[in-house]
């Protein structure tokens, strides 16, 4: 991948429930989605991904304990980060990544350090509740026995766990 490719990063974050934050680059911001249950690498799992406020591209990289009462309160770790490259095509022809989301069907190529391959963003739901769902393409990155969020459950910036990061930065 190139040095030119946007990049995306996905969250661990112990708040009121322990979701992970899927971000991904577009024009110039964060893209955010929050998934309760995580991604996964097995296509069969379609992860529930709830769209949230866009991130400054900086936030990609933050970590630490943000005290109660402040925005995304709770302890964060950054899972994942890398580039990706979006492959959405639509009638044979490359799509935008940023028309591919507004028509709600995007998928994305992700090379991070524990997730690699083919994902499909598809909105879905109905009324005034967006929702997502974020799965697996099959291709040879796909497993379904993987289970990274058990296997590698620790920051790939700093090898810490949330408690770790909640001893070192949170309160007393
Ligand atoms: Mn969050």
């Amino acid at each position: 991948m190139g040095d030119t490719d946007p990049i995306f990063s996905i969250q661990k974050h112990d708040a009121t429930h322990l979701h992970y934050d899927f971000r991904i680059e577009v024009g110039g911001v964060l893209r955010s989605w929050a998934l309760p249950k995580g991604p996964s690498t097995d296509p069969a799992q379609k992860r529930l991904a709830i769209p949230t406020a866009d991130h400054e591209l900086d936030y990609a990289t933050f970590e630490g304990y943000i005290p109660e009462g402040q925005y995304g309160s709770g302890t964060v770790l950054v899972w994942d980060i890398g580039t990706y490259r979006n492959i959405t095509e639509k009638d044979g022809k490359p799509q935008p990544i940023d028309t591919a989301l507004g028509a709600g069907h995007a998928v994305i190529q992700l090379d991070g350090k524990k997730l690699k391959g083919g994902y499909i963003l598809q909105r879905g739901g109905d009324g005034g509740q967006p929702r997502w769902l974020l799965t697996k393409v099959q291709d040879e990155h796909a497993d379904a026995r993987r289970k990274p969020l058990i296997s590698f459950p620790y920051s790939v910036l700093s090898g810490r766990s949330l408690d770790d990061i909640k001893r070192e930065e949170g309160p007393e």
